[in-house]
């Protein structure tokens, strides 16, 4: 009697949920929606992922294209920016509504939670807008206590099984929410310690956990229980509500733990962003052999390759697949274990990629015999793969050119262009042990066994390869400063396996030769032992680990374009990168060019793609071999006809040096910035230095001390340099100029077109650019008449003072094009010295002052309007001008969108990131057009 009455309860309080679901807000209470159910009836769908966080929206978005989901319901980031706002503490309205979410879930279900004869038990899951893997744990078997555990032996005729479920439950919860967890001076988890202890006490050695019996589990329990109330003091909750509750605790307190922020901080996710909590009906793979759990992706998400990838264990619960306490089955096993559910989780692949369009990831359970998908989202992959699948779904016509374009991360474009193992010499050598390919690439380093030591030596330069026997999140940080990974233990869904496609790091992963001493900090394979610091390489795309160092060779796409490597043209990769590069010129609106100030350079940028130099550094040649003699003598030199003297010997070397870069051109423009920086960097700063330059110039030496002591600046930064020097020493701009004019009447008497354009930099006053321009001119006319051509060049100059940029329309007047030296600019505009910046910049990125660093991404709302306005102003005195940035920032994705924004016409930076702003510069085109 009194259940029906429970029962009748909890169906009204699930219409009271379904009728709330209707609008956003209930008209009753007046309160706020924070619980989206999905299941039979689904609120939410997969575009509301900053609302449902990722996981959330796609089980919404799975149920309502008909894949079978376990029902349940998405508490939102809402409720997660309550609690933060609200010193942890909820909105009153959340209770009811999670009470009307889980009366929706037992209706469906038809079982109760708390119930004893046929109990509910739920998943506690958390998800971020964006997925961050291994930062959030879940909580599987929730509603178990002493009672209902009885309940679900006696209705699944199953008491292994239900012992089971509470003994993982006991141990997930006292470790997620009650935070029992290892100490610093523990070696192993608490919890398995007790596992260990009591397969020794009962089986006097190891044991695989499937084997354990019902009175093993039930002793498991009572230990589990007792660390409990021995560690977190208190008792173990036996309520199923009192769990719920605190599980749903755990997962917003984890918001803010340390793993979380760090992985936040690297990947710029905002903190305001919060996570959502999914409570979700229970599916078991762990009933036996016709059950099981595991991870898939509907493509290779390492090499890219279509094929049916992941794995999956027997009989086991979800976690399990990924902690690697027993190793899974590749996927593809199914289909002679259970050819059912295996020709079901082909036809979920096939709808997956249908649906969304892109590589899925998944996890599906399958309880005796049925499949049940738990999880999908957009599989991260490494560079290769990315390229891969963008290709071939736009051949299967699952996308356009302009998402296959979308589909390749820029930032992560370089991989490709990362050099590989060289074949003549991985022939020669033996591979020592062998693994999962799991992140494509060759990698060499001196090994460590642990993420701190990794950090210490890769900060003192040494190239590191960290070998674990598997990696777990707080090896993250080792991890990011290793050029490699290697792990004795785990498959494709381990966690090195999972950082390896996310962060692109070359990884081999289960390579089961490989025995790890962390107490010896030593490693073993077959039989030869290596300490920590000893030379290793492994091959992420073969899948093999050598001893020592392996050379390597360029990749495919550096060979096939810069070494005219025929073979390396043949390629796949190749292939596919030249298409993507097409496409990204189509759909281009700014364009690339780069800096280079050497014919060299110039030629590799022109072979990625670059149309142009932004910016050739004039006084990078100046430090060459005699040159600097010279250039000594220019600055040391007392007066006009000396200094000219010292310049006339320059000359030559400045006109052979543009020459050669404007014939590497083939016709394209090339910015030519003149003399920057302060003259001190090219002074002789040792005794023995200076004795030796009077000697060669005929002067005592104490002359030289002199003028050197003379030359010093305070701040040398904001000191006499720019166009300072050309203003200060006139004949300094005439040389550069005439260089680059003979140079030009040269190279175009040999049938090639030049387009000088040539940069004052430094420029805040009109009156500036304009005593320099004369000089120019000046000089373009003298060499015309010499020469007999006519010379197509322009002057313009580098915008990089705030009164540069604040006066940008009176410049404008006389400058025919604008380079933005983001650079300067924004050590001018923050007042902030780049090169002094690292004693307090990473603090000011912690307390999130800056969340980017200023110098590798634009600060768009500062730095950025100074830009903007430049901009404007520049345009509204002449409409034609030309505009660019030739800053570091002209290789960062980030701010190349930016640029893309504020209109510039082109982007520059340097030759072996030319692919990555090409590809930048075309999505930015295609998202902003698309007004994203
Ligand atoms: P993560 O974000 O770390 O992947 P999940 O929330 O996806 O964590 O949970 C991890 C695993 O737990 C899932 O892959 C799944 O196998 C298992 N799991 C989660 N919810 C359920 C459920 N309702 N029934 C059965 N297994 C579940
Ligand atoms: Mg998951
Ligand atoms: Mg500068």
């Amino acid at each position: 009697m009194a259940k029906k009455l429970a029962r009748k309860a909890s169906k009204s309080n699930a219409r009271r949920a379904s009728s709330k679901t209707s609008g956003s807000r209930s008209p009753k209470s007046g309160s706020q929606k924070y619980v989206y159910l999905f299941g039979r009836k689904t609120d939410g769908n997969g575009s509301m992922k900053p609302l449902l966080g990722g996981k959330g929206a796609n089980l919404a978005e799975m149920c309502r294209i008909g894949l079978p989901v376990p029902p349940g319901f998405t508490i939102s980031t809402d409720v997660c920016t309550f609690y933060y706002a609200n010193k942890r503490s909820y909105p009153p309205a959340l209770r009811a509504q999670m009470e009307a979410g889980v009366a929706s879930i037992e209706q469906q279900t038809g079982k109760r939670f708390g119930d004893l004869k046929n109990p509910l038990l739920v998943s506690v899951r958390s998800g971020a807008r964006d997925s961050m893997p291994g930062m959030m744990d879940t909580i599987l078997n929730l509603g178990l206590n002493n009672q209902t555990v009885e309940a679900l032996a006696t209705k699944t005729n199953n008491p292994r099984f239900a012992w089971d479920c509470y003994r993982r439950f006991v141990q997930m919860y006292g470790d997620v929410v009650l935070g029992v967890q290892k100490r610093p001076d523990e070696d192993h988890e608490p919890f398995e310690t007790v596992i260990e202890r009591l397969k020794h006490d009962r089986y006097h050695h190891d044991v695989e956990d499937t084997k354990l019996t019902v009175d093993d589990l039930k002793e498991l329990v009572k230990r589990f229980k007792a660390l409990v109330k021995e560690r977190a003091g208190k008792q173990f909750p036996d309520s199923p509500w009192d769990q719920l509750m605190g599980a749903v605790g755990a997962v917003f307190g984890s918001w803010m733990n340390d793993r979380a922020i760090v992985y936040r901080r690297k990947y710029n996710i905002p903190t305001e962003w919060g996570t959502a909590v999914n409570v979700q009906a229970m599916v078991y793979g762990n009933t036996g052999d016709q059950s099981g759990s595991g991870v898939a992706f509907t493509r290779n998400p390492a090499n890219g390759v279509k094929e049916f990838y992941g794995e999956f264990l027997i009989n086991a619960q979800g976690e399990d697949v990924v902690a690697g306490v027993r190793t899974p089955e590749p996927v593809a096993e199914l289909k002679k274990e259970m050819p059912k559910a295996y020709a079901e989780l082909e036809r979920i692949r096939q709808t997956l990629e249908k649906h969304f369009k892109d590589v899925q990831d998944f996890e599906f359970t399958i309880e005796d015999g049925v499949v049940y998908m738990l999880q999908t989202r957009n599989g991260k992959r490494t560079a290769m793969a990315a390229l891969k699948f963008s290709m071939d779904m736009y051949k299967e016509k699952l996308i356009d050119w302009k998402t296959a374009v979308m589909r390749n991360p820029a930032d992560q474009l370089d991989q490709l262009l990362a050099p590989v193992f060289d074949t003549a010499e991985v022939a020669k050598a033996k591979a020592i042990a062998t693994g999962l390919p799991a992140g494509p690439g060759a990698a060499s380093g001196q090994i460590y066994l642990n993420a701190d030591r990794a950090v210490v030596a890769a900060d003192r330069g040494e190239k590191v390869l960290l070998v674990r026997v598997e990696t777990s999140p707080e090896d993250l940080r080792g991890m990011i400063a290793a050029e490699g990974i290697l792990t004795a233990r785990g498959g494709v869904s381990s966690h090195a396996a999972l950082v390896a496609r996310q962060m692109g790091k070359v990884c081999v992963c289960g390579a089961a030769a490989v025995e790890v001493d962390y107490q010896a900090r030593t490693v073993t394979v077959d039989g030869k032992t290596y300490k920590e610091g000893d030379w290793m390489s492994i091959d992420g795309t073969a899948g093999k680990v050598f001893a020592g160092q392996v050379k390597t060779a360029p990749s495919e796409i550096v060979a096939g374009l810069i070494d005219g490597n025929e073979t390396a043209k043949k390629t796949e990769k190749f292939k596919h990168f030249q298409q993507l590069m097409k496409w990204c010129s189509d759909a281009s609106r700014m364009s690339v060019r780069t800096n280079a100030d050497t014919p060299e350079q110039t030629e590799n940028a022109v072979a990625f793609g670059a149309v142009g130099i932004g910016l050739t550094r004039t006084e990078h040649m100046f430090f060459e071999g005699d040159r600097i003699d010279a250039m000594r003598e220019m600055i040391l030199a007392e007066t006009v006809e000396a200094r000219k003297a010292a310049l006339a010997k320059l000359l030559p070397y400045q006109r052979e040096d543009f020459a050669g870069i404007f014939r590497a051109l083939k016709g394209y423009p090339a910015t030519i910035r003149f003399l920057d920086p302060p003259l001190h960097e090219f002074l002789p700063h040792t005794k023995e230095q200076q004795e030796e330059l009077a000697k060669k110039m005929g002067v005592p030496a104490a002359r030289i001390q002199q003028r050197v002591s003379q030359l010093h600046e305070f701040n040398p930064m904001l000191g006499f340099r720019g166009c300072r020097l050309g203003i200060g020493y006139p004949e300094i701009s005439a040389m550069q100029a005439r260089a680059v004019f003979e140079a030009a009447a040269e190279v175009q008497k040999e049938g090639i077109k030049v387009r000088p354009e040539i940069m004052i930099p430094l420029v805040g006053f009109k009156k500036e650019l304009d005593l320099q321009i004369d000089v120019v001119h000046q000089a373009a006319k003298e060499v015309e008449k010499e020469q007999r051509v006519k010379l197509n060049y322009m002057v313009g100059t580098m915008i990089e003072v705030p009164r540069g940029a604040l006066t940008a329309d009176e410049i404008a007047q006389s400058a025919e094009f604008f380079s933005f030296g983001t650079n300067d600019l924004t050590q001018t505009g923050l007042g902030m010295s780049r090169d002094d910046s690292g004693s307090f910049l990473p603090q000011y990125q912690e307390l999130e002052i800056v969340t980017k660093n200023p110098f590798a991404t634009i600060d768009s709302s500062g730095v950025g309007q100074l830009v903007a306005i430049a901009v404007e102003k520049g345009r509204a005195s002449r409409p034609n001008i030309k505009l660019g940035i030739c800053g570091e920032h002209g290789g960062d994705p980030a701010s190349i969108r930016f640029f893309e924004k504020v209109g510039l016409d082109y982007v520059s930076c340097s030759p072996y990131r030319v692919p990555v702003a090409r590809l930048a510069a075309a999505q930015a085109a295609l998202q902003v057009k698309g007004g994203d």
